[in-house]
């Protein structure tokens, strides 16, 4: 009995050594990535590709440029829509299209 637990062990550790970390997602919960593209099983397609990456204004980019005009720095107000920093970092399935999460900053 006991030779069979050490065997299973000894199989599990082997099957256990992926050659690159594949996240899976859940429609619920979405993960926060990094800033470079992901290996990852789609939730929508199940095809196991790399995210495309799409930088795209968010809430605090439309504050900022609002916060420039009304100090009187209007000219400065395209801004925030330009700096990479300013704005957020998606990822979408290259595949489907699907939005899949966030980069962390
Ligand atoms: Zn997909």
């Amino acid at each position: 009995m006991e030779m069979d637990l050490k065997h299973t062990n000894h199989l599990s550790m082997i099957t256990a050594a992926p050659a690159a970390p594949v996240v899976m997602l859940n429609a619920n919960a979405m993960p926060l990535m990094g800033r470079t593209p992901q290996l990852i099983k789609c939730s929508n397609c199940h095809n196991l590709m790399q995210t495309r990456l799409e930088r795209r204004a968010n809430k605090n980019t439309h504050i900022l440029a609002l916060l420039l005009c009304l100090t009187g720095l209007w000219c400065f107000m395209p801004l925030p829509y330009c700096l990479k920093s300013c704005r957020s970092l998606d990822h979408y399935c290259s595949c489907c299209n699907q939005y899949l999460g966030k980069a962390v900053n």
